[in-house]
């Protein structure tokens, strides 16, 4: 069985784009969004370093994303095409994409856990030895309802949000695993987890 590093897109591996104000695909104001157009798609500094690391630790590193705004109209489908070209670049075993809005009642869309359990069984992955990176409270509610750890990369627009743990970005998530495991937090989690 694998363990399974599965880590959101948006706010985690690339930058959010400061709107000012916006309204969502929802309804909802507000001010972050993803990159709508491949220009404003910027990576966030030290992924490539944390993937190599999660990779020598032993994790498949897999990307769970939501992209709702494709069926908003907001992202179009070559914009949407070429950010994932860039991440095809990264050192990643595999990535899933939820392309519906939350609307629609989809299996995938987070915080419903289908990508991370259909990815799992593709990969033979432990889910109780795994982590989910994310950034928002869809991510953290997948790792839950899959069952692995979560880990809350912190940001302005999501203060107050609780995961079982916290970093900076995804190195220092990277590097907090690390610590984990060795601690014994993987012996642990085997246990009683
Ligand atoms: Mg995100
Ligand atoms: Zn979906």
């Amino acid at each position: 069985m694998n363990s399974i590093c599965f880590i959101d897109r948006d706010g985690v591996i690339n930058e959010m784009v400061d709107r000012g104000e916006i309204r969502g695909g929802d309804g909802r104001l507000l001010r972050y969004s993803a990159p709508w157009r491949y220009s404003e798609f910027r990576l966030q500094p030290g992924v490539r370093e944390a993937l190599i690391k999660l990779g020598r630790l032993g994790f498949l590193r897999i990307v769970v994303t939501n992209q709702p705004d494709l069926a908003y109209g907001r992202l179009l489908s070559e914009d949407h095409a070429l950010m994932m070209s860039g991440l095809a670049r990264l050192p990643l075993e595999d990535i899933y994409i939820c392309p519906h809005p939350s609307s629609e009642g989809c299996y995938c869309h987070k915080p419903k856990p289908g990508m991370l359990l259909a990815a799992a069984r593709k990969w033979h992955g432990d889910l109780s030895r795994s982590f989910i990176i994310g950034d928002t409270r869809s991510d953290i509610g997948a790792g839950r309802a899959a069952g692995c750890k979560t880990i809350l990369v912190r940001a302005p627009y999501n203060q107050g949000l609780e995961a079982d743990f916290y970093a900076d970005d995804l190195f220092g998530a990277a590097l907090l695993i690390r610590q984990l495991l060795e601690g014994g937090y993987n012996d642990f989690i085997h246990r009683h987890g």
